[in-house]
């Protein structure tokens, strides 16, 4: 029998590579975890959490403007960016911390630097040294797409460098209509950046829910963001202490930062995996059945890497049903139906479960309960604003297929909606759970009309 350093590599120590590798080790395998960069991956690191951060100190702007009307006088705001930027280092370097005092609580050895794989049982590692695995899981996750072709390129930064800027820039421009787009375009307006979002289709936040990707653009545009579609950048040139972006239109911008948020590509190139004999899609992505397992049936992948649902719960589900399936005697698949997603613009969404486009052509007849009202805040406020709530729902079965809410603290309410729609709620059960009042969400169980779209 041939004997390997470890039963599993874990190669990427993000969301899905830590809690593989933990698991693993708590099931009793030898587990060791090779990272680049730092432990915690994409979502610690420079994604989700540093993100959320940067969201709240956003919102200040618009609580302020907002407190007048309930009596407060708040005098001129003022807004610190590098003490922003240290604060928020500072959470991450203990988030970074905790990880690895897990990983070694979990006894997995985390090894500095970048794996590669040299064979299927294989790992060349920085320092020179081989590393041999029974299992090797491929966790490096994903990197931000930079438009190679585009002149002028190196003048503009990533999601990666937004959150080390030594200054915050007067004037931004951004690339992209995805979420993180989005969501950097709301932080920039915010905190006060003259901010431009400009994206190559006809309206931003492509796969959401048509109403929601509406009524979002409307609001984005109330709250200071420049919303330019059908457009993009077609070279970028230095100009004096920024940069003057000239878009498809020929119109030129001058600025003080270009960001691109144009999609993320999976870290597969340079990692060996031809010498493993191990597949790709066209992008790079790692294909895998619904375990996980690559073609090569000792390697496995999980998360961004397989480029399925890029998402950090996701990630860390396949992560642990890897560990479970293999070291814990335990076998089981994630299920990535009716999986909820926020995008923490300003305001949020919260969505989980079909569109009503994706609906009507899966299911043909639905009904569609929506509801537009000014959240009560904004009635002293006089903030400008509607909340939007809407529902999805099979005409036959009455069951639940969509949920969808814009406005103030849409991901803490769709979280909760996910549940009664994992456990099959129809619309019945909606109506039967009692309001909870004053909210917004009770707006969910007291739609009784049916919405019917005006001729
Ligand atoms: P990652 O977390 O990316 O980890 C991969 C790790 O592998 C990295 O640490 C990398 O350095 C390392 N690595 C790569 N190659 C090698 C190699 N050859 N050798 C050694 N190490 C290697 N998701 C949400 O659910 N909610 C959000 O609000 C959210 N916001 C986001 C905001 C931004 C700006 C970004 C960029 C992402 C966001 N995401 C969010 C997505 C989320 O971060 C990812 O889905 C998640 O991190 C994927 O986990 P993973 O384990 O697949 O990969």
């Amino acid at each position: 029998m041939t004997s390997f350093d470890y039963d599993l590599f874990v190669i990427g120590a993000g969301s899905g590579g830590v809690r593989a590798a933990r698991i693993a080790s708590n099931h009793g395998a030898r587990v060791a975890v090779a990272e680049e960069y730092r432990v915690g991956g994409t979502c610690v690191i420079r994604g989700c959490v540093p993100k959320k951060l940067l969201a709240y100190a956003s919102r200040f702007h618009g609580e302020f403007e907002d407190a007048t009307g309930f009596g407060w006088t708040v005098g001129t705001p003022t807004f610190d960016w590098p003490m922003l930027i240290a604060n928020k280092d500072r959470e991450i370097d203990r988030l970074e911390a905790a990880y690895r005092a897990n990983l070694q609580r979990s006894k997995v050895e985390v090894i500095a630097g970048r794996a590669v794989l040299a064979d299927r049982h294989t790992v060349h590692l920085a320092d020179g040294r081989t590393a041999s695995a029974k299992t090797i899981l491929i966790a490096t996750g994903g990197a931000p797409n930079v438009d190679a072709k585009l002149q002028g390129r190196e003048l503009a930064i990533t999601s990666n460098e937004a959150f080390h800027l030594k200054t915050l820039p007067k004037r931004i421009l951004i690339a992209g209509g995805g979420y993180i787009a989005v969501e950097f375009a709301c932080i920039f307006a915010g905190l006060g950046v003259e901010t431009t979002l400009i994206y190559r289709g006809a309206k931003i936040l492509r796969g959401f829910d048509e109403d929601v990707r509406d009524d979002l653009t409307a609001a984005m545009g109330k709250r200071g963001v420049r919303i330019v579609t059908d457009r993009t950048i077609t070279a970028l040139a230095k100009s004096g202490d920024g940069v003057r972006a000239t878009l498809s239109d020929g119109t030129t911008h001058d600025l003080d930062q270009v960001m691109f948020a144009i999609g993320r590509s999976p870290n597969t190139a340079a990692l060996g995996l031809e010498a493993a004999g191990v597949k790709t899609t066209a992008n790079g992505a790692i294909v895998v059945d619904a375990n996980g397992r690559t073609n090569v049936d000792n390697i496995y992948a999980a998360g961004d890497v397989t480029d399925r649902v890029n998402l950090t719960p996701v990630a860390i589900r396949e992560g642990h049903a890897i560990a479970d399936t293999l070291f814990g005697g335990k076998p089981w698949a994630v299920n990535h139906d009716l999986i909820p997603t926020a995008v923490f613009s300003e305001p949020e969404i919260g969505t989980v479960g079909m569109t009503e486009a994706g609906a009507r052509a899966k299911h043909g007849a639905i009904d569609i309960y929506k509801a537009r009202f000014r959240p009560m805040k904004y009635t002293l406020s006089g903030r400008d604003e509607r909340m939007l709530m809407k529902l999805v729902v099979d005409t036959a079965s009455q069951r639940i297929l969509g949920c969808h809410v814009l406005g103030p603290d849409a991901a803490e309410i769709v979280q909760m909606a996910a549940i009664a729609m994992r456990m099959g709620a129809t619309k019945a059960d909606f109506d039967a759970t009692m309001a909870l009042h004053p909210s917004a969400a009770e707006e969910l169980v007291t739609m009784r009309d049916k919405w019917v779209a005006s001729a």
